[in-house]
């Protein structure tokens, strides 16, 4: 596990408040909303029963700050927590889904309302493999 050390929102250079939502402790920023999950914690998040959508609720300020995406587009991201330059990752099957990951602690990053994005369609892609 990461330490347990505050870190900066990537994009704001704001220190980011600690989120405890099951039993994970994220980080989020009260600027605009985005949110920084260490590796694992995406996936844990997204794979917790039934509390799933009231977490990512609770997490999710969504919707994104207007206006924002677009002026990050262009600046240097680098991972809150080694200073690697961060990865855009773009989910091939919903191209407007984008978020960030650092490729050496693997950590992500998500902006406002990808959140409930991400897991919308993960929901969704579950429900369809369990019908017939
Ligand atoms: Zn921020
Ligand atoms: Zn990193």
């Amino acid at each position: 596990m990461p330490d347990d050390k505050a870190v900066s929102c990537p994009k704001c250079h704001v220190k980011m408040e600690r989120v405890k939502v099951e039993r994970l402790a994220t980080d989020r920023c009260h600027k605009c909303g985005g949110l920084w999950l260490d590796q694992g914690e995406l996936d844990a998040l997204l794979s917790t029963r039934g509390g799933a959508k009231q977490a990512i609720a609770t997490l999710d300020a969504g919707p994104a700050v207007e206006g924002s995406r677009a002026r990050h587009v262009v600046s240097r991201v680098e991972c809150p927590r080694d200073k690697s330059r961060l990865i855009t990752i773009v989910d091939r099957k919903q191209p407007h889904i984008q978020f960030e990951a650092c490729t050496s602690c693997g950590g992500t990053f998500l902006d406002a309302g990808e959140l409930k994005d991400l897991s919308e369609r993960t929901l969704r892609e579950r429900l369809a493999t369990l019908l017939p």
